[in-house]
């Protein structure tokens, strides 16, 4: 791994240094994401192989963008030169702009942010990217909440437009119309949710999906069914079920959790099935299996 404080690294040249928390799904998309914008970035995650597996991911995400003629192999190369990989919370020091995109867990999130205020720069911006728990609950412990906002990045991140913005309910205007400008250079739509469980997106998204769950459960369709019917009823691009191994059902549990706890209303009660296949460890094309089988992917 270089150093990027290093006036012999190419990216020194690069305005914003962006930190992700997280190489996975999510954190290898936005690092793609970020880099292709020009900014410097940092993939960490909490051991070797994991940031590296991150870092191919993004690689991954750009080749994928050249093939479909959205970017030259120039450009991917140049974004590829300005992604690093760290193990540990230590190189956020030199950050602008930190991106969270741990796994959906409450606990988890409120300490790394913790930490992440003790070892980053006062002026940097905080922001998590996740999809459904309360901003300002993330933000409780942090001694200044005011600097943390929601960011929530949609998979993947190359190729979808949107990005929802939560402000929690101490997130200072001045952070939050930053870190607005930070994703619309991103080339990103950007809307904005009131910080409720599930905002906007995922809350109507996690019933959809659920449902469909359900109705595999109940026998009132097939998978390949219930898939068709979500793509050629609704013109959605994908069905249900492609959909929930594409997000990782173990994702898709937590979010549906955080809305049954959040609203105490049983519409959000996760399907028996969803839970059975993550204690299975079929969480979809991240573990090879979920609804469908994958192939493992070649090396590179
Ligand atoms: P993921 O499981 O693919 O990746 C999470 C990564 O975080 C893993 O690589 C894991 O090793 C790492 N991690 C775990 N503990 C860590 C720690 N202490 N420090 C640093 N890294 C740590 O999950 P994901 O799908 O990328 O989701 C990440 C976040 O993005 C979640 O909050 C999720 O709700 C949100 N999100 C997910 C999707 C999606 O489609 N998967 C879409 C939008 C938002």
């Amino acid at each position: 791994m270089s150093d990027p404080s290093s006036p012999s690294d190419p990216r020194a040249s690069i305005a914003t240094r962006v930190f992700v928390v997280g190489a996975g799904i999510m954190g290898s998309g936005i690092a793609a994401q970020c880099a292709l914008s020009g900014h410097l970035v940092t993939l960490e995650d909490v051991n070797e192989s994991l940031a590296a597996k991150g870092v191919e991911n993004a690689r991954r995400a750009l080749d994928s963008a050249v093939r479909r003629g959205k970017i030259a192999p120039a450009a991917r190369d140049e974004a590829l030169g300005r992604i690093d990989s760290a193990i540990g919370l230590r190189r956020a020091d030199s950050a602008d702009f930190i991106i969270e995109a741990a796994p959906e867990k409450l606990e988890l999130k409120r300490g790394l942010f913790e930490e992440l205020e003790r070892s980053a720069s006062p002026k940097a911006i905080l922001a998590t990217n996740t999809s459904s728990l309360p901003v300002t609950s993330i933000a409780s412990r942090l001694s200044d909440p005011g600097r943390l906002v929601g960011i929530h990045f949609f998979n993947p991140v190359l190729q979808m437009e949107l990005v929802e913005l939560i402000p929690g309910h101490q997130s200072r205007p001045e952070v939050v119309e930053k870190a607005k400008a930070f994703a619309q250079g991103l080339g990103k739509k950007v809307v904005l949710s009131r910080d409720t469980p599930g905002f906007v997106t995922t809350r109507a998204l996690a019933v959809l999906g659920n449902e469909a769950v359900f109705m595999l459960y109940e026998g009132v369709a097939t998978r390949d069914d219930i898939d068709a019917a979500y793509r050629l009823g609704f013109h959605h691009p994908m069905g249900p079920f492609e959909l929930l191994d594409l997000v990782g059902l173990d994702t898709a549990l937590a979010i549906l959790d955080v809305l049954f706890d959040g609203f105490k209303d049983p519409k959000y009660r996760a399907c028996p099935l969803l839970r059975t296949m993550v204690e299975a460890k079929k969480l979809g094309r991240k573990t090879g299996e979920g609804f469908y089988v994958y192939p493992a992917k070649p090396a590179a």
